[in-house]
């Protein structure tokens, strides 16, 4: 444990998912704010990762603050703002009917994007709270017209404090179903979100580890990009649910506050 430790804390660059990780909800996980004080103090590049496309980094950076972790406000990079990127380079100054909130619809805009509810050239979907029948029967009907499906990340539900909350492919599902027309997802573990982040980071796939939660995002996304991993038992993943796995993190902690 002690020699992996090290081995991890020789890494550079660290891609850290946040929820299960830093915080649950509202609540700041054992030992979050010493790993943070420590990335910092350490030097090392990070940039937090995550598939929620629901906040702006703006918002992220407030509550970190409120959870008392202090960082810079470009250290954030989520599934809208690489769905933004990806929208951009596939069609750059498109347009687009949006269903989701500020984060995904800032990040839209910031690329050039224009909203659009006649003739968009993309229905895009996040993680939103005002959802309604409304806006999903209008989404149906601009692709059937032609509109392409995008969902900024893949993730059926979230943690939330009383239990779950549906998430962007369980909130898309009814405009598959009825037009016929799968969804294409940028977030976590297409390997789109970690080129990104990489990029992001300025580090080699060798210097640099993810921190995540989740199998089926964080640690299958670490190993396809061929980057090492790390799981965390802190948020939804048990040591025996791991196992059930075809694949298996390179390193296993109890929590980001293993590293100090
Ligand atoms: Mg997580």
């Amino acid at each position: 444990m002690k020699k992996e430790i090290e081995q991890i804390k020789k890494k550079n660059g660290f891609i850290i998912d946040m929820d299960g990780v830093i915080y649950h909800g509202n609540k700041l996980l054992p030992g979050a704010k010493d790993f943070v004080r420590w990335l910092k103090e350490a030097n090392k590049k990070f940039v937090f990762l995550t598939n929620s496309s629901e906040r702006t980094p703006k918002e992220l950076r407030e509550k970190l603050n409120r959870l008392g972790i202090d960082v810079e406000i470009n250290v954030f990079f989520t599934s809208a703002l690489a769905t933004a990127m990806f929208l951009a380079s596939q069609k750059p100054k498109g347009s687009a009917y949006i269903i989701g909130e500020a984060g995904l619809i800032n990040a839209l805009y910031n690329v050039g994007y224009t909203m659009n509810n006649v003739d968009p050239d993309y229905v895009v979907m996040g993680e939103s709270r005002t959802y309604s029948y409304e806006k999903i029967e209008h989404a149906v009907n601009l692709v059937l017209k032609g509109a392409k499906l995008i969902g900024t990340n893949p993730d059926v539900s979230g943690p939330i404090e009383n239990g779950i909350a549906p998430a962007t492919k369980a909130l898309i599902a009814p405009v598959e179903l009825a037009t016929g027309q799968n969804a294409y997802f940028v977030g976590k573990p297409n390997p789109l979100m970690m080129r990104k982040g990489l990029k992001k980071l300025n580090c080699t796939r060798e210097e640099t580890i993810i921190i995540g939660d989740r199998m089926d995002t964080d640690i299958v996304a670490g190993i396809e990009a061929e980057i090492d991993t790390c799981l965390v038992l802190s948020g939804i993943t048990s040591r025996d649910t791991m196992k059930a796995f075809a694949y298996q993190p390179r390193y296993v902690l109890n929590g980001v506050g293993d590293l100090v």
